[in-house]
């Protein structure tokens, strides 16, 4: 009996054993869907997978009733107890090795919440097509011209293709690059006269042009900059430096130093410069002082793209220099993180996630514990305020290099009758433009806007042609006579009567590119003019030759949109023209006066950096504009002390936070009437009474909620567009508010709609 007694004792004490179902233990991969389902979803890993899955490699699991298979990425393996009810089973694992290390996956998960998008959504978003691409479906290989010699005379098809393959292209670029048929590009490689190159090697495919001359000397001012950057790189701390320096102060130099020493210290450096001034000159500097120097940038094909990637990755590149998107790049032993032109707008992601990689560098750099260098002439505001408030630290360049003077800046008002000209070239202008000539310097004319002319009215009733499917004007463009929509792209064939009333002609309002290069050219037939906007530089290689060609005095004046406004560096430059200064200056936004002058002062940076000095000239309505002033006396200080204080007092930034939501529609009823719901939600998640408008004495620092108001762009290709916006002093709990607001807000099929944090663009 007692034996009995104690064998049940013993069974009892031993209960997991026997009485706990087995199946109730395991391991748990936590998997994210990059569309579809938002929430992560937890499924149980078979013993025969057990050694293959960990957190950063995809994931082929069952989604649904269905059971269809989808690839999501692991974020998570846990072991231990399973939950109640059954999980479904992972079914393959799709990679070798983890595409993202555990710091990115928290970065990821960082960004989802910071700039409240989904978490699958980002971390597509974090890894290029290339190397997101399964195995098997390789991309185009990239070809380059053999070392062989012709056997025969070529073709002048055939010899055009190999001299565009100079440069290593997929087949389809080399076809459309040189105007031949693929058929050629293939019989060449089939000749062996075109060869495949190997995408490892692209990276340090380009020779070092330039490479060989010794850099210079650093002033006492840069050298400092070099050390407040190089302090904490060595610390292994992370500090937040900026560099603010007026145009031709030698900001590159900081930046090719710091590097340059930071990669003497076996670490990498990532180099993030607006896509715009990703230009031949920016890449040559790196190259030049570096060699191998991987280049992120658009034109890249996936296959280029994996293959920097993977160099990147495995640690052999020391420097990436790329746009917005390269602060993701792989590196093992990052060192430092610079941003050029921090204050560029195009740092901002306008598609989900709409994430700006200024906070992730900042980010990166804290979790790595590496400096964060931003660049500028122009801080943006939000980064000259966290100066202001002790968080950041500001290095100041306040004068150019070797001495020379900032150009002087002359201001034509044109309200005045005297500046008047029939064209949009003023009597001031063009005395410059032929001075600069005459004196055997360029011309460099700013004009924002594209095409020939910015309108198309009718002088009887008024009628302006609009886009069919927007509420946009529609832009004049030569050749062709095309009315084209900014917007959307859409062509539109114009009539010469108008469509309206019939009246037997149209006019053109306003000016683009494509006639202020038409006037110049009238006024000035003996010069050699070339215009750069995204009209005339589509194809690739075409921003590299005009910029040789202005470089080696094959043009004497360049016109252009902003394209032309950042990062050159000639010296021949002695007069910059700023055609409208006013063009942006009334846009529906509260930083058009900050974009305004930051423009303006870019531009005429371009002026005066050789020894003939140079002046500027800017034509604008609006003179006494606190950021016409300021860019006319180069003391961008000064207008950050007007602006701020007017930002303050209605809670913008950088004083307080906006999150945007744009509902669009096909019809106008039901995105107005999902646009109010959601503004409801808000109020009523905000707390506390409603508030519209913009009150002016009202103190900041409730949120507010403003709208729903239509879009200042009410329709876009045939959708209608409504906005609220939320303002508040605390992110944080902006986005507690949205979150309230939209948790379980069903929307109807016709409506969609879109949240941004912190938006750069209130169009
Ligand atoms: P920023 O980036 O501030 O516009 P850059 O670094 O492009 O200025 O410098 C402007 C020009 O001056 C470049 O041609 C650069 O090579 C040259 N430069 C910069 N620093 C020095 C220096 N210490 N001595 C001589 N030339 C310099
Ligand atoms: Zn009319
Ligand atoms: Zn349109």
């Amino acid at each position: 009996m007692a034996d009995k007694h104690t064998s049940q004792r013993e069974l009892f004490e031993t209960r997991p054993a026997w009485e706990e179902d087995d199946r109730r233990h395991g391991t748990v991969a936590t998997v994210v869907l990059p569309e579809g389902v938002a929430k992560p979803l937890d499924y149980l890993v078979p013993e025969s997978l057990a050694g293959s899955v960990e957190p950063g490699r995809r994931l082929r699991v069952p989604l649904g009733k269905s059971g269809r298979p989808r690839v999501g990425y692991c974020v998570a393996v846990t072991a231990g107890e399973l939950p109640q009810q059954p999980l479904k089973e992972v079914i393959a694992v799709e990679d070798e090795r983890p595409l993202l290390s555990p710091r990115m996956l928290g970065l990821t998960k960082w960004m989802s919440e910071r700039w409240m998008c989904r978490w699958g959504e980002v971390l597509e978003a974090v890894l290029p097509a290339g190397v997101r691409a399964k195995a098997g479906r390789r991309s185009a290989p990239v070809l380059v011209r053999s070392a062989a010699e012709p056997a025969r005379t070529l073709t002048p098809s055939q010899a055009k293709v190999l001299a565009c393959a100079a440069e290593p292209m997929t087949a389809e670029q080399l076809a459309e690059k040189s105007g031949a048929s693929r058929a050629v590009v293939s019989r060449l490689l089939k000749n062996g006269l075109l060869e495949i190159c190997d995408p490892a090697r692209l990276a340090r495919a380009k020779p070092a042009a330039g490479s060989g001359a010794a850099p210079p000397v650093l002033s006492e001012r840069q050298a400092d900059a070099v050390e407040a950057i190089l302090a904490p790189m060595r610390a292994r701390r992370h500090e937040t430096i900026v560099l603010f320096g007026v145009t031709g102060s030698g900001k590159t130099e900081v930046y090719l130093k710091a590097v340059e020493e930071t990669v003497a210290y076996g670490r990498q450096a990532i180099v993030l410069v607006p896509e715009i001034s990703l230009t031949p000159q920016t890449c040559s500097r790196f190259r030049a002082r570096f060699g191998e120097v991987a280049v992120l940038h658009s034109h890249l094909t996936p296959a280029e793209r994996h293959a920097q990637w993977k160099e990147i990755a495995a640690g052999s590149v020391s420097v990436v220099v790329g746009a917005r998107s390269a602060v993701f790049a792989p590196t093992p032993r990052l060192g430092l993180i610079v941003i050029d032109e921090e204050h560029e707008n195009s740092f901002k992601q306008g598609t989900a996630p709409r994430y700006h990689a200024r906070d992730v560098a900042e980010w990166r750099a804290r979790s790595e514990g590496v400096p964060l260098v931003l660049g500028s002439a122009t801080p943006s505001l939000e980064t000259f305020q966290r100066c202001l408030a002790g968080e950041w630290r500001m290095v100041e360049l306040p004068q150019r290099v070797g001495g020379a003077q900032l150009p002087a800046v002359i201001t034509v008002d044109q309200r005045d009758p005297a500046s008047r000209s029939r064209g949009p070239v003023s009597p001031r202008l063009q005395a410059g433009i032929g001075w600069a000539i005459e004196s055997g310097g360029q011309v460099i004319l700013l004009l924002n806007r594209r095409g020939f002319a910015t309108a198309v009215q009718c002088p009887a009733c008024g009628h302006t042609v609009r886009c069919p499917q927007c509420d946009i004007a529609l832009t004049f463009h030569q050749p062709g006579s095309r009315g084209v929509c900014h917007g959307c792209g859409r062509v539109t064939r114009l009539t010469p009567d108008c469509p309206e009333c019939r009246s037997p002609s149209v006019s053109l309002r306003g000016t683009g590119t494509q006639r202020l290069e038409d006037q110049v050219r009238r006024i000035f037939p003996g010069a050699r003019v070339a215009r750069m906007d995204t009209d005339t530089m589509r194809s690739r290689g075409s921003h590299e030759k005009t910029l040789d060609a202005f470089r080696d005095r094959e043009i004497d004046i360049l016109v252009g949109t902003q394209m032309i406004a950042k990062g050159l560096d000639f010296p021949s430059v002695v007069l910059v023209g700023v055609v409208n200064a006013d063009a942006a200056l009334h846009l529906p936004d509260f930083r058009a006066s900050e974009r305004t002058c930051q423009l303006v002062m870019q531009v005429a940076g371009r002026s005066g950096r050789g020894p003939l000095g140079g002046r500027v000239v800017v034509q604008t309505s609006s003179p006494d504009h606190p950021a016409l002033r300021a860019a006319a006396t180069h003391d961008y200080e000064a207008f950050v002390r007007t602006e701020l204080p007017i930002r303050e007092a209605l809670g913008y930034p950088p004083f307080g936070h906006v999150v945007r939501i744009v509902v669009r529609s096909v019809d106008d009823a039901a995105a107005r009437h999902q646009a109010g719901q959601i503004a409801e939600r808000l109020r009523a998640a905000a707390g506390g009474p409603p508030t519209s408008g913009t009150p002016s004495n009202v103190a900041p620092a409730a949120v507010r909620v403003l709208g729903p108001a239509p879009a200042p762009i009410a329709r876009l290709r045939d959708r209608f567009r409504w906005h609220v916006q939320l303002i508040g002093p605390d992110d944080a709990e902006l986005r507690r508010i949205v979150r309230d607001a939209i948790d379980g807000f069903a929307t109807p099929d016709d409506v969609a709609w879109i949240v941004d944090v912190d938006p750069v663009e209130m169009l």
